[in-house]
C-alpha cells in the first residue's frame, strides 16, 4: 500500500452557545461565574410534571445565523427528544431537531490567495446544552448552570481537504457569529466547540474510508494539530494495511496526540422521537425578512469595505477584519488619525505582536484605541518619531500609562530645533574625519552611517527629516 497516496476527508460539527439573557426553555438567566446550581429551576433541572416554552429570542439569534450562512430555512421544523443517559443531562433526554432542522443547505465561502473555495454546510439547529460533571478528589458533583442554555449545532459536509482548510473554517465561521453577536466564540470557554469526523482515502476514490471522530480541540490551533496528527496516524495504519476504527478520539493537547475514548455509538441509540412537549417551529416570512433587515456588516463585507473605503491592501483588510473587535479597534483608531494605512501597519506589527506575545484578545488589550490613537498622532504630528513610538508603546502596553503621560516623564518629543540639529550634525561630521573624506570620494552609503551617528547622539530623538535636510546641506559645504 506504501505507493498510494492519500486524501482526507474532513467534516465538522460546531456546537455555538448563543448570547441569549435566558435560557432556552426556561426563564433562569444565562451566566457562568456564578455559584454553582445558582441559575436553575425545576424546567431546567427535569422535574417531573414541567413543560419547556421556548425562547423566541433563541429562534431569531438562529435565524439570523442561517441567512448569514446562505442557509434555506425550513418554514417548520420539529423538535425532538435524543435519548441518552449520563448524570449532566436531568431529563435523560436532550431537545435538539432531528428530521427537520430549522435550516438546511448553507455554505460559507472563503477566500484563499484570490481563489474562493465554497463550503458547504448540511444542516443548523437548535438545540438545549447539557451541565457540568465536576469531579474533585474522590467525589463528583453536578452544575447545572450550563443545562438548559441554547445552542445551535452546525453540521458541514465532508468538504475540507486538509487540516489547514477545516481549521481556516471554524475562524471564519466564528468571526460571522462574532459578527451577528449571537455567539462570543470563546473557544477556551467551551462557548464555541468543535469535533471533527476524519477518514482517509486514496486520491481519485470517491467513496469514503472509514472515519473516526475528533473532540476535545479547544482552539484554532488544536483543530489544525489534531487533525494533522490524525492524518499521519490513518495514513500509517492504511499504509501498513491496517483498518481504521469507527471510534471517538480524544486530543490531549498536552501529550500532541489523540487517544482512543469509546467506539461509535451509532445514532439509532439515541432513540430519536418528536418533542411531545412542543409544538413544531413555524417560521413565517415576516419574521425572516425582519431577521435580514437587523444583519449587520458581516466580515465579508466589512473587509472589502475596508478596502474601498480607507484604501488598504487586501492582506491588512483580512487581518484586521479577522474579529468585530479588532475591526473596530481600528477604526476607531482611523477615526481620531486619519491616516489609514500608517494605523494599519501599527496595530499589525505592534499592537498584535504584543497580543500574541502576551496571548491576549484584541479585547484584553491594556492599550486602549483612544490611547494608541494619541501615540500615532504624536508620531504624525512629529512629536515623537516611528522608532521612539515602538517603545513608547511596549511601555504603554505593560504599564497601562498614556502616551502623553510617558513622553513627558522621559521627555522623549522630537528634536526639531534647527540649530541644536546643526550643532549635533557638526559635531558628528567633525569627529568623524576619515568618513567624511570617503563620502566625498563618492561611497555614499556613509550617508546612513552618519544619520546613525546623529540618532546615537540625540538618543533617537531626532526628527529624521530635518537632519537629513540637515546632513545633505552640511556635507555640499564640506565638498567646496
Ligand atoms: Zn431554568
Amino acid at each position: 500500500m506504501k505507493n498510494i497516496k492519500f486524501e482526507p476527508v474532513i467534516g465538522l460539527e460546531v456546537h455555538a452557545q448563543l448570547k441569549t439573557h435566558t435560557k432556552i426553555f426556561c426563564s433562569c438567566t444565562v451566566r457562568f461565574e456564578e455559584q454553582e446550581n445558582k441559575n436553575t429551576c425545576p424546567i431546567c433541572t427535569g422535574m417531573p410534571g414541567v413543560l419547556p416554552v421556548l425562547n423566541r429570542k433563541v429562534v431569531e439569534f438562529a435565524l439570523k445565523a442561517s441567512l448569514a450562512l446562505n442557509f434555506h430555512i425550513n418554514p417548520v421544523s420539529i423538535f425532538a427528544r435524543k435519548n441518552y443517559f449520563y448524570p449532566d443531562l436531568p431529563k435523560g433526554y436532550q431537545i435538539s431537531q432531528y428530521d427537520i432542522p430549522i435550516a438546511e443547505h448553507g455554505y460559507l465561502e472563503i477566500e484563499k490567495e484570490g481563489t474562493i473555495k465554497k463550503f458547504r454546510i448540511q444542516r443548523l439547529h437548535i438545540e438545549e446544552d447539557a451541565g457540568k460533571n465536576i469531579h474533585r478528589a474522590d467525589k463528583s458533583y453536578l452544575d447545572f448552570n450550563r443545562a438548559g442554555t441554547a445552542l445551535i449545532e452546525i453540521v458541514t459536509d465532508p468538504d475540507f481537504r486538509s487540516a489547514e482548510e477545516a481549521a481556516s473554517f471554524v475562524r471564519n465561521l466564528r468571526s460571522v457569529l462574532q459578527y451577528l453577536d449571537v455567539c462570543d466564540g470563546n473557544m477556551e470557554e467551551g462557548s464555541l466547540r468543535c469535533d471533527a469526523n476524519i477518514s482517509l482515502r486514496p486520491v481519485g476514490q470517491t467513496n469514503f474510508g472509514i472515519k473516526a471522530e475528533v473532540k476535545n480541540m479547544n482552539s484554532f490551533k488544536f483543530i489544525e494539530k489534531a487533525l494533522l496528527y490524525e492524518i499521519e496516524r490513518q495514513t500509517e495504519l492504511l499504509e501498513e494495511g491496517k483498518k481504521v476504527l469507527q471510534e471517538t478520539r480524544l486530543w490531549d493537547s498536552d501529550k500532541g496526540k489523540t487517544f482512543s475514548m469509546r467506539s461509535k455509538e451509532f445514532a439509532h441509540d439515541y432513540r430519536y422521537f418528536p418533542e411531545p412537549d412542543l409544538r413544531p417551529l413555524v417560521i413565517n416570512n415576516n419574521l425572516i425578512e425582519k431577521m435580514k433587515k437587523e444583519l449587520p456588516e458581516l466580515p465579508d463585507q466589512r473587509r472589502k469595505r475596508f478596502v474601498n473605503q480607507y484604501g488598504l491592501p487586501e492582506y491588512d483588510a483580512l487581518i484586521l477584519t479577522d474579529t468585530k473587535n479588532l475591526a473596530d479597534y481600528y477604526e476607531s483608531c482611523v477615526t481620531a488619525v486619519s491616516d489609514p494605512k500608517m494605523v494599519s501597519n501599527f496595530i499589525m506589527t505592534e499592537v498584535l505582536r504584543y497580543l500574541k506575545k502576551h496571548s491576549l484578545e484584541i479585547q484584553e488589550n491594556p492599550v486602549t484605541a483612544e490611547n494608541l490613537s494619541k501615540l500615532l498622532i504624536f508620531i504624525k504630528n512629529g512629536t515623537i518619531n516611528g522608532k521612539i513610538a515602538k517603545d513608547i508603546f511596549r511601555e504603554m502596553f505593560t504599564t497601562k500609562k498614556s502616551a502623553t503621560q510617558i513622553v513627558q516623564e522621559k521627555n522623549l518629543s522630537q528634536v526639531s530645533d534647527e540649530s541644536s540639529l546643526q550643532d549635533t550634525v557638526q559635531k558628528v561630521l567633525k569627529n568623524h574625519p576619515t568618513e567624511v573624506d570617503k563620502y566625498l570620494g563618492g561611497v555614499q552609503n556613509l550617508f546612513s552611517f552618519f544619520m546613525g551617528q546623529i540618532m546615537k547622539e540625540t538618543k533617537g530623538r531626532a526628527n529624521p527629516q530635518k537632519v537629513t535636510e540637515i546632513l545633505k546641506e552640511l556635507l555640499k559645504t564640506q565638498r567646496s
